[in-house]
């Protein structure tokens, strides 16, 4: 039996069965997240196989990690309010932006029928894969470069989430959202404070929720050059 599937087996030998338990019940239904498949998917998930060695101790505290190059894994209430937040359906097609450690998007495939993930540093993304395919996870498609122009092809998407923050919506990625697809984003230049954001394709527009106030890495890439 590999390290992935013996790190959830039902017994005593599991060391993070207990502190994953408390993060679902106190960390997550403690603050107000509801739905069940969210809660399922993340009490299955072994989270301490996507953060370094160094802070795998830490891996069911309620507190974003660091994860090497700078990045970090966001703290699990905050995957867990977004997930929600994306009202997926089990036939969705979800596309990520920011693969980081690929814990969030282990969360969206169980969540969703597909999940495209894409990453900017290739270190990250390679190393998302390893841990993704130790999981078996056969619904996951990752790819190497600058999410701001989504990804066309494989397009149109139930569902985004971009999980590093930027002053706008990326233009392509609103263009790949369907109709009734739902955008989940940090809304706010760098230095400034930032916004959770929720906007809901109807007829083509957006109609936007002001959810909270969060903190996430920048955006980086295109979407830093300044609007035409
Ligand atoms: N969902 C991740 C969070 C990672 S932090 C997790 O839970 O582990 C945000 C990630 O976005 C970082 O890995 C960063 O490298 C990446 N990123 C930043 N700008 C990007 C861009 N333009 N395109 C794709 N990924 C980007």
């Amino acid at each position: 039996m590999d390290a992935a599937r013996a790190a959830l087996q039902p017994d005593d030998r599991d060391p993070y069965r207990a502190p994953r338990r408390v993060m679902i019940d106190r960390d997550l239904r403690g603050r107000g997240i509801t739905n069940e498949r969210i809660l399922s998917a993340m009490a299955g998930l072994p989270r301490h196989l996507f953060v370094p060695d160094r802070v795998r101790a830490y891996a069911y505290e309620d507190r974003p990690l660091p994860i090497g190059a700078g990045q970090t894994i966001s703290q699990p209430y905050i995957v867990a309010l977004m997930s929600e937040l994306l009202e997926l359906k089990p036939a969705d097609k979800v596309l990520e932006i920011g693969t980081g450690s690929g814990y969030q998007t282990a969360v969206l495939a169980r969540l969703a029928a597909a999940v495209y993930s894409i990453e900017i540093l290739a270190p990250l993304s390679e190393r998302a894969r390893s841990t993704l395919d130790q999981l078996d996870f056969k619904n996951i498609e990752l790819k190497v470069g600058d999410g701001f122009y989504g990804w066309e092809e494989r397009g149109p998407f139930d569902a985004i989430l971009v999980t590093a923050a930027a002053p706008r919506i990326p233009e392509p990625l609103w263009r790949q959202l369907r109709e009734g697809g739902r955008l989940v984003m940090p809304l706010g230049a760098q230095g400034t404070a930032q916004r959770l954001i929720r906007a809901r394709k109807a007829d083509g527009q957006p109609v936007i929720e002001d959810l909270s106030g969060v903190l996430f890495v920048p955006l980086r890439g295109a979407v830093e050059k300044p609007a035409r």
